[in-house]
């Protein structure tokens, strides 16, 4: 079923949804499973599935050359997608970015989805790679994530790239797209931040999965925006518990956060990873507790690949 459909037929009964990352190259499909295995008594409404374009590395060659290697470490979204629902029946929303795709690549990917039975797709642009100092769109690719709300929006109406399709059958895509309670670091501000948020519903995008945040009250004043700038879709929190001391550095850097001072002043304090993991764990069963009482759609936790503190805090919040 569509992320959408679900969020219309809960209710007011609130989803649970959940966030995990490809393994390793490598690395066996039971990884993935043994992540889900533990959720799976909450009852989750549909799981994401995180994209990781090429990263750039260098490999010692003879004579002291160096060979520049362009490598996915963690390749296979859309197949762990369709094995997660062969195995499951849970639904499940693969991330499809514009960077290291061109548009028919793009229209390829969004097809081999649609065969699939794949009707779920969260729209983004990704992040620059490691060696580029910003973004940089593929050739014949797209620059903003909007263009790729457009992109799917038009295949959902039967519109191909080739003009000479006619008569095509119509994707059916549920399409999500990311946002930003502390907005996103490349916007000058707020105000420009929505703007493009806007554009994306106004493109297509029927709902928004934030970034991960720690203060609530950011979040409340974003979604306060969202509803002043025209933005009326339902907007699912983004949590992420911390889980070692050394996300006290990582987060911010990484995902251009803030962790308030009373978080990092217990974080601090912390003798063993247990109590670190504990105090993370704590924090997060706090903030779901208030946003489920402030009335969310849902909560959607980032697991990292590891879900024993997500775990953790459904079985005290929910
Ligand atoms: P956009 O919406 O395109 O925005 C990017 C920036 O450009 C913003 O500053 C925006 O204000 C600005 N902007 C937008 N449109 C325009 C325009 N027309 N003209 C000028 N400026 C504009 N990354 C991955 O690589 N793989 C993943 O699986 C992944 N999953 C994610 C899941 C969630 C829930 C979130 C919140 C992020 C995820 N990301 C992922 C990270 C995301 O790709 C980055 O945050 C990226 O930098 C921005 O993506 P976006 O879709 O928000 O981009």
């Amino acid at each position: 079923m569509k992320v959408i459909e679900r969020i219309k037929k809960s209710n007011g009964n609130p989803m649970f949804s959940f966030e995990i990352i490809p393994p390793l190259k490598g690395n066996d499909i039971q990884t993935i499973y043994n992540s889900i295995d533990p959720l799976l008594p909450f009852n989750p409404s549909f799981i994401n599935v995180t994209y990781h374009r090429e990263e750039f590395t260098y490999k010692q060659r003879e004579k002291g050359y160096l060979e520049k290697i362009s490598m996915r470490k963690r390749p296979g979204t859309v197949a762990i997608c369709a094995a997660i629902y062969n195995k499951y029946k849970i639904d499940t929303v693969p991330h499809l970015i514009c960077g290291g795709f061109n548009k028919e690549e793009t229209e390829n990917a969004l097809i081999d989805l649609q065969f699939l039975g794949i009707r779920n797709v969260l729209a983004l642009r990704g992040d620059p790679i490691k060696t580029e100092s910003h973004f940089l769109p593929t050739q014949g690719g797209h620059s903003y994530a909007v263009e790729l709300v457009s992109q799917i929006a038009s295949m959902n109406k039967g519109v191909y790239l080739d003009e000479d399709i006619k008569g095509a059958t119509p994707t059916d895509f549920s399409i999500g797209v990311a946002g930003y309670p502390e907005k996103h670091f490349e916007s000058p501000n707020m105000a420009v931040d929505m703007k493009y948020l806007k554009d994306k519903i106004d493109a297509g995008a029927e709902y928004i999965i934030t970034q991960l945040f720690f203060d609530n009250q950011k979040f409340f004043k974003f979604v306060e925006k969202c509803r002043e700038y025209g933005i009326h879709v339902p907007i699912l929190p983004g949590i992420k518990p911390i889980t070692q001391l050394k996300h006290i550095t990582f987060m911010p850097k990484f995902f251009h956060v803030e962790l308030p001072e009373t978080l990092t002043h217990e974080l601090l304090k912390c003798k063993s990873d247990q109590q670190v993991m504990q105090t993370g764990v704590d924090w997060a069963v706090q903030q779901s507790r208030e946003l489920l009482a402030a009335g969310m759609p849902g909560i959607h936790y980032f697991t990292m690949g590891r879900s024993e503190a997500v775990s953790q805090i459904l079985k005290q919040a929910w």
